[in-house]
C-alpha cells in the first residue's frame, strides 16, 4: 500500500499503544467547572450571565459582537457562583464562569434531524451557533473557514486524521467510535464551502480507523481514505496538504490559497452532532497519558473540568511526575498549576516522568545540521536561532522566522539540546511588537 508523507520531518518513539485500543469512558461530574472566555483564536467572549444565575447545559453563556469568534456555552447544568480571572493553560489569567454543577444533568440532544435539505448558510450558521473551533488544538471558529473568500474556491476538504503527536489517541477514537458522524461531518463541509472531493488522511498507525472509513465510504462519491505515513508532523495543514494532493501552500498564505479547506476529524464529527441533535460544544474526549498517569484512558470531558479532577478520574499520579502538559508533548504547555480548566482545545493531559522529558541544559550549536534536515518547512533553525540570539530579529525574519509554525523538529534532533521554538517565539513577538 501507497502511504503518502511530506519531507523532511522526525520519527519521535509515539507511546500511543497505551490508550490507543482503550474505549472512551465517561468521567464522573466535577463539583464545579470554569468556563473561559477565551477558548479559541480571535476576539474573547463577554460573560452573558452573572453570579447567581441558573443555568442549562448548552445556555450561551459568553459572546461577542466580534467577527473571529465563538460563543461558548455552560457545560453543566447549575447554578453561577462567580464571574472573576482564572489561570488557563497557557499561565495568563482569563476572565471565566464558574458554575457549580447540579447532580442530575438530563441530555436532551438525543433525536436527529434529517439534514437532506440543509442549505451552506445554515451549515456555517450551525457551526457558529455552537460556538464550534478546531477541535485539533488550533481552536480557530469553524464558521470562518467555512466562509472562504469568494475570490478563492475550495474544490478539496481534508479531514484532518493524523494525530501525529505522540502520546495522543482521542482522534482515534473519536473517529472508530463515530465512524458515521465523521463522513456526515465531511460531507456537512463540502456542502458549505461547494466542494466536490473529500479526503480523510489517516496515518498508518490507525488502520483500524482506515478499514472503518473504508468501509462506510465504499458507495460514496467523492469521498476518499487515504492513509499517511507515520512522521511527525504530518498533521500539520501544510504538510498534510502537500502529501494527500501535492500542491504546496505559498509561506504566509492559507490552505485556501490552494484551494483546499483542512478540518479536524473531531471538528467534523462534532459538526455533523451539532447539525443533527442540536448539541453545542460543551464536552471532547481527551487522551490521558504518559508514564506519571496510574490509568492511562480516554475519556470524555465536559470543557471546564479542571486539570486536577481529570488526573484524579484517571487514578492519580505515578512515578515521580515531572512535569504535566496540556496538548501533546511537541506543541503542548507545561503546566504550573493543575487547575486550570480543559477548554475545546484540549486534546490531552500528558504527565512525564525524569528520563521522559529528556530535559538538560543547552550548549553551543556543533553545526551538525541535524535541524535543517528535520525542518518540513525548509528553514535554517540554526541560522535563525543564532540571529535571535545575537537580537537580530530582522535578519531572523529574512531566514523566515515567521513560517516556523513551531512543531519543534529541530530540537528534537538537536544534539546540543537547543530549544528553537522558545527563541522562535521570542523574535516572534519582538518583530510583531515592532511592526
Ligand atoms: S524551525 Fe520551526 S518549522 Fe522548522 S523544525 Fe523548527 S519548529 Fe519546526
Ligand atoms: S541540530 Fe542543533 S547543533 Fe546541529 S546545527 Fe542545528 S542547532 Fe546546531
Amino acid at each position: 500500500m501507497e502511504l503518502k508523507t511530506f519531507t523532511g520531518g522526525i520519527h519521535p518513539d509515539y507511546r500511543k499503544e497505551a490508550t490507543a485500543y482503550k474505549a472512551t469512558e465517561e468521567i464522573a461530574l466535577p463539583e464545579e467547572v470554569v468556563i473561559q472566555m477565551r477558548q479559541h483564536v480571535g476576539a474573547p467572549n463577554e460573560p452573558t450571565v452573572s453570579a447567581g444565575d441558573r443555568v442549562e447545559a448548552g445556555t450561551t453563556i459568553g459572546s461577542t459582537e466580534a467577527f473571529v469568534s465563538a460563543p461558548v456555552h455552560a457545560s453543566v447544568s447549575g447554578e453561577v457562583t462567580e464571574i472573576s480571572e482564572q489561570i488557563s493553560f497557557s499561565g495568563a489569567l482569563v476572565n471565566s464562569v464558574t458554575i457549580k454543577v447540579d447532580p442530575d444533568q438530563p441530555d436532551k440532544w438525543t433525536g436527529k434531524k434529517n439534514l437532506e435539505g440543509i442549505t451552506p448558510e445554515q451549515i456555517r450558521e450551525i457551526a457558529k451557533e455552537s460556538g464550534l473551533v478546531g477541535l485539533g488544538g488550533a481552536a480557530f471558529p469553524t464558521h470562518i473557514k467555512l466562509s472562504p473568500p469568494a475570490d478563492k474556491p475550495i474544490d478539496i476538504v481534508i479531514i484532518n486524521g493524523c494525530e501525529c503527536e505522540p502520546f495522543l489517541t482521542c482522534d482515534h477514537r473519536v473517529m472508530l467510535e463515530n465512524t458515521e458522524d465523521l463522513i456526515e461531518g465531511l460531507k456537512l463541509m463540502m456542502k458549505a464551502v461547494g466542494a466536490g472531493k473529500g479526503i480523510i488522511g489517516i496515518e498508518a498507525n490507525k488502520m483500524d480507523v482506515v478499514e472503518a472509513v473504508e468501509s462506510k465510504t465504499a458507495s460514496e462519491s467523492g469521498v476518499e481514505v487515504m492513509p499517511l505515513e507515520v512522521k511527525y508532523p504530518q498533521g500539520n495543514e501544510k504538510m498534510l496538504i502537500d502529501a494527500l494532493t501535492g500542491r504546496r501552500v505559498p509561506p504566509g498564505k492559507l490552505p485556501s490559497e490552494v484551494g483546499v479547506l483542512v478540518q479536524n476529524s473531531g471538528t467534523a464529527v462534532a459538526l455533523y452532532k451539532a447539525a443533527s441533535t442540536g448539541r453545542p460544544v460543551i464536552d471532547r474526549i481527551i487522551t490521558v497519558s504518559g508514564s506519571g498517569i496510574r490509568e492511562p484512558k480516554n475519556v470524555r470531558v465536559r470543557i471546564g473540568t479542571r486539570i486536577e479532577h481529570v488526573i484524579e478520574q484517571c487514578g492519580g499520579f505515578v512515578n515521580n511526575p515531572e512535569k504535566v502538559i496540556m496538548g501533546g508533548p511537541m506543541t503542548g504547555f507545561a503546566q504550573k498549576s493543575l487547575s486550570a480548566p480543559t477548554v475545546k482545545g484540549t486534546s490531552g493531559i500528558v504527565v512525564l516522568t525524569g528520563k521522559e522529558t529528556g530535559e538538560s541544559e543547552e550548549r553551543e550549536c556543533v553545526g551538525c545540521g541535524k535541524c535543517v534536515d528535520a525542518c518540513p518547512m525548509f528553514l535554517m533553525p540554526n541560522s535563525i536561532v543564532k540571529y535571535i540570539k545575537r537580537n537580530q530579529y530582522e535578519k531572523a525574519d529574512k531566514y523566515g522566522v515567521k513560517d516556523c509554525f513551531e512543531c519543534g523538529c529541530c530540537s528534537y534532533v538537536c544534539p546540543a539540546r537547543i530549544h528553537h521554538v522558545g527563541y522562535v517565539r521570542i523574535a516572534k513577538a519582538e518583530l510583531a511588537a515592532k511592526k
